[in-house]
């Protein structure tokens, strides 16, 4: 059986950060699936809709076949075992991770015994990145370049300047 992971989160946007996972995941994985969680009583407070973070995480990996990316709704662990996985990434990015990410590992074990969730730690360029922190220096027109790839950054700018219209 192909052995592939699925990476779940928000990716409001897909940060260089984000990236860094998927990259470091994919050095021992045939595959990652990007799930981008949908929640319908949350969707309101994101910047970008679904299908947009979707479309842009597929430009991001266009050149790389070993990324699928898709919505999901509902449970991750019921995702999980449609998809045919028992294995999760997840990035952890400080201390200030570890509480709420081990919960969700444990708690996901508990919903589905065969689950693991696979921590990665980022490159330390990334270690202080979070997309909320992007969307607000993209929001106060600063440059995000360095956090998140061109294409992410061009949407971003316009995303803001329709906002700001
Ligand atoms: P964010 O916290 O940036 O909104 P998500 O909710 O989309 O991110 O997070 C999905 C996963 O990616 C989580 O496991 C989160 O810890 C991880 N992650 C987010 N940003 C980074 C980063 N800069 N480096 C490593 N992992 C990250």
């Amino acid at each position: 059986m192909r052995r592939f992971a699925i990476y779940p989160g928000s990716f409001d946007p897909i940060t260089k950060g984000h990236e860094d996972i998927v990259h470091r995941a994919l050095t021992f994985m045939e595959g990652i699936v990007i799930a981008v969680a949908h929640r319908a009583t949350h969707e309101k407070r994101g910047l970008f809709s679904i299908d947009e973070r979707v479309e842009l995480i597929r430009e991001v990996f266009r050149d790389e076949p070993r990324v699928e990316v898709t919505a999901f709704t509902g449970l991750l662990v019921d995702f999980a075992r449609r998809r045919g996985t028992n294995l999760v990434v997840r990035g952890l990015r400080a201390v200030s991770d570890f509480e709420y990410e081990f919960q969700m590992a444990l708690m996901n074990r508990k919903l589905y015994p065969e689950l693991e969730t696979i921590f990665l730690a980022p490159d330390v360029r990334y270690s202080f990145l979070s997309a909320s922190l992007v969307r607000e220096i993209a929001a106060l027109g600063g440059d995000v370049s360095e956090f998140v790839s061109p294409t992410v950054k061009d949407r971003l700018e316009a995303k803001y300047r329709e906002l700001a219209r």
